[in-house]
């Protein structure tokens, strides 16, 4: 990556801790916590990387958050992530965590909670990166079981700064959440949501008008209609695009069709980010990289995008 790209000051907006869990850490927990994998090595792990779409991914991801059990793991795990940031000057990280995929496997949330919270505390302190979580319901379960991880939450209100939507898209629109979302904004949380990734724009409608969105969570298909794209350019609501991600799950097939410089030209507040690192090859540092490899990318164009990632913060 070239030296003037790291240096960049950045937020990250749109980072799933579980995401970010690299094949020798996940080997090192599976370990300590005496768990069979059912990989025979790291390479072997990093090999079943291909994915062809979002399920297959998520198929993946879910067997591998399997290894963190202790609130030492998530706190390991969310360090992990921190000095990575720390080394491409990502000064400041609103992550999402996904309390189901720990507390349908037993794991209480407040393991899963206090282990996260005390690395961002740390990572503040030891590394000067600032911090908001955001709490992210799985959208293939049902609103019920949301109600229920908002419920498990609340206790620790002062954690968190918002609510997220994530998992499978399609076949479960934002309209299915819509109550749930009003109950965390009546808690004075923000919302943000997974909507045009792999979904239709009519998602992104729903997820502005039903859940009331502060942010779009990749949104890269809101380019398919035009009404939707006036009003997220006049509101200036932010887009936080995830280049590698898309391309890995094939939203995209090459990085060169990305739309996000595009996008950035035409005024729509955009974002660079992550989505889950460690499955997608590479952090924020490796997503600038590529748009400048493969988009041309220019120093001005990069720092408005650096610089709308700080703009768009929550925290
Ligand atoms: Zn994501």
């Amino acid at each position: 990556m070239p030296e003037w790209l790291n240096a960049l000051p950045k937020a990250e907006l749109h980072l799933h801790l579980e995401g970010s869990l690299e094949p020798e850490l996940l080997f090192a927990l599976a370990e300590r916590n005496q768990i069979a994998l059912p990989w025979a090595d790291v390479e072997t792990l990093r090999a079943a990387y291909a994915f062809n779409n979002l399920q297959e991914f998520l198929d993946l991801y879910y067997a591998g958050a399997n290894v963190l059990r202790t609130e030492q793991d998530f706190y390991d795990l969310t360090w992990a992530y921190l000095q990575r940031c720390k080394a491409q000057n990502v000064i400041h990280v609103e992550p999402f965590f996904d309390p189901q995929t720990h507390t349908d496997r037993g794991i209480p949330f407040e393991v899963v909670l206090r282990g996260i919270q005390q690395a961002l505390l740390d990572g503040e302190k030891q590394l000067g990166i600032s911090h908001g979580l955001i709490l992210s319901f799985l959208r293939h379960l049902p609103e019920e079981e949301a109600f229920k991880t908002l419920e498990q939450a609340m206790p620790f209100r002062d954690a968190f700064i918002g609510v997220g939507l994530d998992s499978s898209e399609k076949g479960f629109p934002p309209r299915l959440f819509e109550r749930v979302f009003a109950k965390a904004r009546s808690e004075g949380l923000h919302a943000v949501a997974h909507a045009g990734e792999e979904g239709p724009p009519e998602y992104i409608w729903e997820a502005l008008g039903l859940l009331k969105i502060k942010r779009i969570d990749h949104g890269v298909r809101a380019i398919e209609d035009e009404r939707l794209m006036q009003r997220i350019i006049d509101e200036q609501i932010p887009l936080t695009v995830c280049p590698l991600s898309n391309i890995k799950l094939c939203v995209f097939e090459h990085m060169g069709q990305h739309n996000i410089l595009e996008m950035l030209e035409r005024g729509v507040k955009v974002t660079v980010n992550s989505d889950d690192p460690a499955y997608f090859g590479g952090y924020v540092g490796e997503n600038f990289a590529a748009l400048h490899e493969h988009l041309g990318m220019t120093e001005a164009q990069a720092k408005r995008l650096a610089q709308n990632s700080l703009d768009a913060r929550l925290a």
